[in-house]
């Protein structure tokens, strides 16, 4: 497979990331790189998009720390930014436990802002894994959230919302704040929506908690016993690995009837982006796009493909307000686990994770954290969170060692 060969030569981590325990590869991977390392467009999924329409239209500055946002929601709340004369703002709208779309990025303005992020786990410049929800900042934040959602700052729908429920009050203008991937997926094309700044700790410290393996899946392709033509098959998927293949698998076509992303340059051999004319990207990628085996390196921009609009302009904005306060060194890689460790981090992650997630929804939403919190942390243990984290902890320091 000369194709993913190179792959792997111009960035060994991913042959790494790839291989089983035994040495064996079973399975064929996924791979967009958008930014290196921090500044990695994959550094953090969770951002919000904050009105400034409304915060223009009521003479607010951007919120700087918790208690400032508390204040610009209630203004929201209150104040009528979008001038209509009824109370129909919405201060702040998320769907709960759902990635990007998740107020996860809030939570390191709390305490000692290690914050939270979708494993609930982070990694110390010492390499040590830290468990993310059981902390005092953890318990502080989620407090606030629930002084917010008492006085009707969040949005009720949050804790079950269907991503087009969220989408219309979203089109309808009804946020002051909201977090998702791209804004142009909820509340369209406009102007009025800006990156939210992440906000300060009580000491004045800005941390973004940074997300883990992401830009990264192994497990796009196999090829199974029963397959009669396995070198054929593995031909074929290897063109997928050609660098125009993977860039068209991964965003969409050119040259076929309808709206395109690319047209080829076919002079330089390149695909460049056509303008969207309106359309939001992700729409035109899923309508176009097949997704599946592919790779887009860094190196390839410029080479073979443009940068999408989309990305270059969250990147430039990253570079802005997000990057210079992505403070951890590590995050932690998609490590292939043995079949042991998969089995037993499964397990307890079945009832771990919902349970986590219940427990944060019902104190936002009907408080009583303080009462529940010493057997929050017991039913956590009981679960095996002792032993997950031993896992996590052994599989980070081997995968560093070979
Ligand atoms: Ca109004």
């Amino acid at each position: 497979m000369p194709n993913l060969k190179k792959v792997f030569e111009a960035s060994p981590k991913y042959k790494k990331m790839l291989t089983a325990p035994d040495g064996h590869i079973y399975s064929l991977p996924w791979i967009e790189e958008l930014g290196e390392g921090k500044e990695s467009i994959h550094t953090v999924n969770s951002l919000g998009w904050i009105n400034e329409k409304w915060l223009k239209a009521l003479g607010l500055e951007h919120p700087k720390t918790a208690k400032d946002l508390y204040n610009v929601l209630k203004a929201f709340k209150e104040k009528d930014p979008n001038g209509n004369g009824k109370k129909d703002e919405i201060p702040l709208s998320f769907i709960s436990n759902d990635d990007g779309n998740d107020l996860k990025m809030l939570f390191a303005a709390f305490g000692d802002g290690s914050g939270d992020n979708g494993q609930h786990m982070i990694v110390d410049d010492d390499g040590k894994i830290k468990f993310t929800a059981n902390t005092d900042a953890y318990k502080e934040a989620i407090k606030y959230f629930n002084k917010c959602y008492t006085e009707g700052l969040i949005d009720t729908e949050s804790f079950e919302q269907e991503w087009s429920r969220y989408v219309a009050k979203g089109a309808d203008e009804k946020y002051g704040l909201y977090f998702t991937w791209d804004p142009h997926n909820v509340t369209g094309p406009g102007d009025d929506y800006v990156m939210f700044r992440p906000l300060a700790r009580e000491d004045g410290q800005v941390n973004v908690t940074r997300t883990n393996n992401f830009g990264f899946s192994r497990d796009r392709f196999v090829i199974t016993s029963a397959n009669k033509n396995l070198e054929l098959t593995a031909k074929w998927i290897d063109q997928m690995y050609e660098p125009l293949q993977s860039v068209q698998n991964n965003w969409g076509t050119y040259g076929d009837k309808g709206q395109n992303i690319f047209k080829l340059n076919e002079a330089e051999h390149k695909l460049v982006h056509e303008p969207l004319e309106g359309t939001a990207p992700v729409e035109l990628r899923q309508k176009t796009s097949v997704g599946g085996p592919l790779a887009i390196l860094d190196s390839y921009y410029g080479k073979y493909t443009t940068m999408p609009d989309d990305a270059k302009w969250r990147l430039d904005l990253m570079a802005e307000y997000i990057f210079p306060h992505v403070n951890n060194n590590y995050n932690y890689p998609n490590i292939f686990f043995s079949q042991e460790d998969t089995k037993k981090i499964a397990d307890i992650e079945a009832d771990m994770m919902g349970y986590i997630t219940q427990k944060r929804d019902e104190w936002i939403t009907k408080g009583n954290i303080d009462e529940e919190w010493d057997d929050y942390l017991k039913q956590l243990k009981a679960y095996g969170l002792d032993e997950w984290l031993k896992i996590k902890q052994e599989n980070f320091d081997n995968y560093n060692k070979g």
